[in-house]
């Protein structure tokens, strides 16, 4: 049975598309099998691994939404062991066609149950939001993936993503744990950083992953040419910390 992890924080621009692409790939690299879902309407996970949302006819909406089955909209990319399920605008209504939906809140999690036996891990990119598409992500998973970018007010905003984990573990999904808290965009050349990677540690403890994604160019420039680090430059710092991280979190179970 595969492992769900949904990359969760309601922040934007904390790292958490480009942690499911390349964690994702990473994943696949090391031989494991994986399907990573876009639950982000503006789909840069999709278009990070290198499907092109034109050729998208039916995306995570339509398994959302229209219960068509996850094989039909399973798309392969260009990376061996790496499937996704793509997200394209139309998702961008799911947020408010969930609301009055039977169910709402288990959507992804019967949808996605199809799949649990074919991949070892399914990663979920969210949407910088607390609404249904994460709720739904978050009572999917087995357990989240936190991103905290390395920067002033880096725990701001997480008391509330962790009562909304408490909210769904008490109510949808108890078995949902944390699997780490990751840090990312670390600048080595500031004590900004460094007293970051104190605080955090002092407040998640054992839960902050030992691996640490420094800013790297390569990473930033690698969805433009829609391929995971991995592929676009396996020798950067970039492809190396994921690598790593896809091993933690390999050894984590
Ligand atoms: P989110 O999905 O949380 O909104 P993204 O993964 O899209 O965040 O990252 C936000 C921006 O920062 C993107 O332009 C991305 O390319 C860039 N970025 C993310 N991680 C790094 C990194 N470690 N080094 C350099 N740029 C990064
Ligand atoms: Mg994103």
């Amino acid at each position: 049975m595969g492992k769900i992890l949904a990359i969760a924080n309601q922040k934007g621009g904390v790292g958490k598309t480009t942690t499911s692409v390349n964690l994702s790939a990473c994943l696949a690299h090391i031989g494991k099998k994986v399907l990573l879902i876009d639950a982000d309407p503006q789909g840069n996970a999709t278009s990070g691994v290198g499907v092109n949302k034109g050729d998208v006819h039916q995306c995570i909406y339509d398994m959302l939404i229209d219960d068509v089955n996850i094989q039909e909209v399973i798309h392969h990319t260009k990376m061996e062991n790496l499937d996704i399920v793509p997200a394209t605008i139309s998702l961008a209504g799911a947020e408010i066609e969930l609301v009055s939906t039977i169910s709402r809140e288990v959507r992804m999690k019967h949808a996605i149950q199809d799949a649990k036996d074919i991949y070892d891990y399914i990663i979920i990119d969210c949407p910088p939001s607390l609404g249904l598409l994460t709720i739904n992500s978050l009572t999917a998973a087995d357990a989240v993936i936190i991103p905290v970018q390395c920067e002033y007010y880096a725990l701001e905003g997480l008391s509330q993503l962790l009562s909304t984990i408490r909210l769904v573990q008490k109510h949808l999904n108890e078995s949902l744990m944390i699997d780490g808290v990751l840090l990312t965009m670390f600048d080595a050349r500031t004590n900004l950083g460094i007293q970051v990677i104190e605080e955090v540690k002092k407040y998640f403890q054992d839960k902050v992953y030992g691996t640490i994604i420094p800013r790297n160019v390569r990473l930033s420039e690698a969805p433009s040419h829609g391929e995971p680090i991995i592929m676009y430059d396996a020798r950067s710092r970039g492809a190396e910390v994921y690598l790593e991280l896809a091993k933690e979190v390999v050894h984590n179970g």
